[in-house]
């Protein structure tokens, strides 16, 4: 007759498992890049075309981390708390465009990293009339703006893609005029909540 298996893990086992694991709290510096806006004078002599008005500068951030390690090897790495040392500088570049139709001035940002992973700009809109101009709720994309679930981000980000900021994943449904370049704009139930999120340069992963 087989005897039975031990299956109990007994406390030798447990504490071996975990004499392995370490856990150490780590303070980076990380750069946050400039924008950089484009300032469009369409009515501008040769001279001023593709001057250069303002220097970027990248700004700085503190992020502490909290990493696990198992047999000295990082195994996770969990944001606790990020604070904004130095506010990037945008640079901004006036250009010449062929269209005159206009003498106004017009501003776009652009960003060499929209579209990929990274430090967006990231502000907050619910669906009022002053984030909206309109109140019933519906993206671009024609869903229900939903909590914790809708972004609103450039078009080089299709409808449907999925995007991680703070460790909640959001799915890319609206567009806004300002969001261009490397700015996401996050849904919010209250017009509150949104100006409490005020402005912030957080990591944006784009999943798939
Ligand atoms: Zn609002």
């Amino acid at each position: 007759m087989a005897t039975d298996v031990q299956t109990e893990i007994t406390t030798e086992q447990v504490k071996e498992e975990y004499s392995n694991i370490k856990e150490e709290i780590l303070v980076v510096i990380e750069e946050i890049p400039f924008d950089t806006i484009t300032k469009d004078v369409s009515n501008g002599s040769a001279s001023t075309r593709n001057a250069i008005i303002q220097e970027g500068q990248n700004g700085e951030k503190k992020v502490t981390y909290k990493v696990t390690y198992k047999d000295d090897v990082e195994i996770k790495r969990e944001e606790l708390s990020s604070e904004i040392i130095k506010e990037p500088v945008d640079k901004i570049v006036q250009v010449q465009t062929r269209s005159i139709i206009t003498s106004r001035s017009s501003y776009s940002r652009t960003s060499g990293i929209s579209g990929q992973s990274g430090v967006y700009k990231v502000t907050a809109y619910c669906s009022c009339a002053i984030c909206c101009g309109k109140t019933n709720g519906i993206t671009a994309s024609g869903t229900k703006a939903t909590a914790n679930h809708t972004v609103a981000a450039p078009s080089t980000f299709a409808f449907g893609t999925k995007l991680v900021i703070n460790g909640i994943t959001y799915t890319v449904e609206d567009r806004g005029g300002a969001i261009q370049g490397n700015r996401i704009d996050i849904y919010m139930n209250s017009h509150s909540e949104a100006l409490q999120w005020g402005v912030r340069y957080v990591n944006v992963e784009v999943l798939n």
